[in-house]
């Protein structure tokens, strides 16, 4: 801890505990040594004294052990020229601080000393558990407690709206020269009290003992720790209370010492003023302990990064009904304002973690054309580029946030998302559009639920939205690098090395019935989830849509089934899939909900199968382009002949084993046949094909089955000499 600020917090300590000497020796010669002494309405008498030092205070002269023990704990004040770690020192000034202003307090309690009308005093223990268990059980993210006025009232306003609309509760504790942030909230018809969040304590210092000590009741009350656990009591509000100070100003003495009590609960202070040192060393807090932000726009954001505080935003602030009731809604073309992606126009998506110094939380731009600019009916390109930042985020994250924004994208009354990564599909409904639903509402979607869901990780936002055919142009050519690289993560392991595959069912809110089994050789049919995602995801979330299947006793290694994964699918499936093979096209293969990348379908006359993307709207041999074919392999069904794939799994090793794998291979469109060229040849090499490519067909050989026979026959392709398929 730096010199400065503990010498500065030793000297607001010991101005403390000399402040309650001094009322307790007058209290005790008015009062008598068994006054009674409590705060009101709390079942923990003295709470701080209570949690730290395990006393039951319930008469007056039993405060003067609590005096010698401030005593005691206060250290001299560092000189100049001797350097000694000072962080011991400064944390004991933080306790005799605390319990200093208890005693001070309480004595005001005893003396029925008025409160300042428009502030609150002592916070009850009714108080505690009606708001408490929302702080410890994270409905509310956190709190804050702002000591002093801000340097303006705007900037007050500014602050005080920010935390709001994080939900998180702020006390107004102190005053410079007789000004405090309530006269200035109250100048600006700010409304305060306990249902807009805002609570002023008291005028002066010493009433921030009683934000503290309501905190070091959530440890007794909902922690179960009992007096004196001091240890566990700081342990419990340092992980469970998302709580920080915010100190306007050059730092007097007193607060220093109040911060140093605040460090020790694990609350960091953020400084706005440009003379306060850092205390950058994490251990006591979770990150920083002291930090100093002089921008008035980043103050809430640098607490909420600096306390790990898990952000929600309520309400997802659109001109539609947001609800998840609406995920499975689908916009059809004739209630359709307008449309992206699909076969009408690019459209792609990206999310990616960046610095916390690189975005601004919130930050929503929208580039090019809105919707009210085009024609009904029309169609536009789309960009949609997400930035996250947050300390604990990891790059391994990023897909997984990406894949939610078809989920929380849906959750709009009248938005239509389908698809993944540079594959998106979305409809606008003329419904949603009369409503007032724009672009930026995309935006605003995917910032709150990246809080709602992810607060834990992600502390900041940033959303672009573009129609500019140059700039969704620009973010393809980026993703489709960054897609490949999270692809390519978990090439080279394979299923035999993990005894745990991952299920995925996000894709249940448009059909009920499907799980994907994400083993490493086979990805989720979207192409967008791998094994590794599946793990990641499991790892933030473990209620949530990918939980870990061990998979347990083989029973046919030839098709890939084992009995834990049939039993887990069965339960998950709604008990409408019991059997389930990891490696067949026509035995148990797994279901398909809608946002497979490809299908995989059997061409009976050619003894093999052909694949068709997304993305190819052609003919094929079977005499059904990919939309129609879509139609019914999709919707949670399991149907031998045909599976929903992503485009990947053609590389696996174990891609339809059970059928004789990449060998039945015999028709797949040339745009994708190019796009996996190589490596679809280095997989065909290590089979003993080599040369497959150029005998697999595609559309400009072949659109029908007889034409399809007469060149596999021509070209000698290996599956016209194989086992007949069934
Ligand atoms: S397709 Fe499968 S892996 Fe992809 S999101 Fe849906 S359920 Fe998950």
């Amino acid at each position: 801890m730096s010199r400065i600020v503990m010498a500065a917090a030793i000297r607001g300590a010991r101005a403390f505990v000399e402040e309650a000497e001094a009322k307790f020796a007058e209290a005790m010669e008015s009062k008598g040594g068994d006054a009674p002494i409590a705060f009101p309405d709390t079942a923990f008498q003295l709470p701080m004294i209570h949690a730290l030092m395990g006393l039951e205070v319930t008469r007056l002269g039993q405060l003067k052990a609590v005096l010698a023990h401030c005593r005691e704990l206060v250290p001299a004040e560092p000189t100049e020229h001797l350097w000694l770690p000072y962080l011991g020192d400064g944390l004991d000034a933080g306790v005799a601080t605390m319990l200093a202003l208890e005693v001070t307090c309480a004595i005001r309690y005893l003396h029925n000393e008025p409160i300042e009308e428009g502030f609150n005093g002592f916070i009850t223990d009714t108080i505690l558990r009606e708001l408490g268990i929302q702080l410890v059980d994270g409905r509310m993210p956190g709190f804050a407690a702002i000591l002093g006025p801000a340097p303006t009232e705007e900037i007050a306003v500014h602050v005080i709206r920010e935390l709001q609309k994080r939900s998180i509760l702020i006390f107004l504790m102190d005053n410079r020269d007789g000004l405090s942030m309530k006269d200035q909230l109250d100048a600006q018809k700010v409304e305060m009290g306990w249902e807009t969040y805002i609570v002023p304590v008291g005028r002066d210092i010493q009433s921030s003992i009683y934000v503290l000590n309501w905190a070091m009741r959530s440890a007794l009350t909902f922690g179960g720790h009992r007096r004196g656990e001091w240890a566990k009591c700081l342990k419990y509000t340092k992980a469970r209370i998302f709580a920080f100070g915010i100190t306007f100003g050059p730092i007097p003495d007193p607060w220093y010492a109040v911060g140093a009590g605040a460090i020790v609960m694990g609350f960091p202070v953020i400084s706005d003023h440009p003379s306060t040192p850092e205390v950058r060393p994490s251990g006591v807090t979770t990150f920083e302990s002291l930090v100093r932000q002089t921008d008035p726009e980043q103050i809430v954001p640098t607490c909420i990064s600096v306390r790990g505080v898990r952000v929600k935003v309520e309400e997802v602030d659109i001109p539609v009904s947001y609800s998840p009731a609406f995920e499975g809604e689908r916009v059809r073309k004739e209630d359709m304002h307008v449309q992206f992606g699909g076969k009408y126009s690019k459209a792609v998506e990206l999310l990616e973690s960046v610095e916390l110094d690189e975005i601004t939380d919130g930050q929503i731009t929208v580039e090019g054309k809105d919707i009210d600019t085009i024609e009904e009916g029309g169609a536009l390109d789309l960009g949609i580029h997400v930035l996250v930042a947050g300390r604990k985020m990891r790059k391994d994250f990023e897909g997984i946030f990406e894949r939610q924004f078809h989920r929380w994208c849906n959750g709009a009354m009248g938005f239509m998302h389908t698809g993944q990564r540079e594959l998106i599909w979305c409809r606008v409904s003329k419904q949603a559009y009369a409503s007032g639903f724009r672009l930026e509402h995309i935006g605003t979607i995917l910032h709150a639920k990246l809080h709602d869901e992810f607060g834990g990780l992600v502390d900041k936002v940033a959303c672009r939205v573009t129609t500019e055919a140059a700039g969704v142009q620009a973010l393809l050519d980026h993703a489709v690098p960054v897609n490949k690289a999270r692809d390519d993560r978990v090439a080279g392991m394979t299923d035999e090395s993990v005894d745990t595959f991952y299920s995925c069912t996000l894709c249940q809110s448009f059909a009920p019935n499907h799980v994907c089994v994400i083993t490493p050789e086979r990805l989720g049919l979207c192409g967008a989830y791998n094994w590794l995602d599946g793990q990641a995801a499991y790892e933030i979330n473990p209620t949530g849509p990918n939980q870990p299947i061990v998979r347990g006793r083989c029973i046919d290694e030839r098709t890939g089934e084992w009995d834990n994964v049939n039993q887990f699918v069965y339960k998950h499936s709604n008990r409408t899939i019991e059997r389930f093979s990891a490696y067949s096209l026509l035995e148990n293969p797994m279901t398909s909900c809608g946002c497979f990348e490809c299908i995989v379908a059997i061409v009976p006359e050619a003894n093999g199968v052909m694949v068709v993307n997304r993305e190819y709207t052609g003919p094929t041999p079977i005499g059904m382009p990919f939309s129609t074919l879509a139609g019914s392999v999709g919707g949670g069904a399991q149907t031998p002949g045909f599976v929903g794939v992503g485009r990947l799994y053609l590389l696996s090793k174990k891609f339809i084993r059970a059928e004789g794998g990449l060998a039945r291979l015999v028709w797949m469109p040339k745009g994708l046949k190019e796009a996996l060229r190589d490596r679809l040849e280095k997989r065909a090499a290590e089979e003993g094909l080599e040369g497959l490519m150029d005998k697999i067909g595609d559309e400009t050989v072949a659109t029908t089955g007889e034409e399809l026979v007469e060149f596999l026959t021509k070209v000698e392709h290996p599956a016209m000499a194989m086992a007949m398929m069934f």
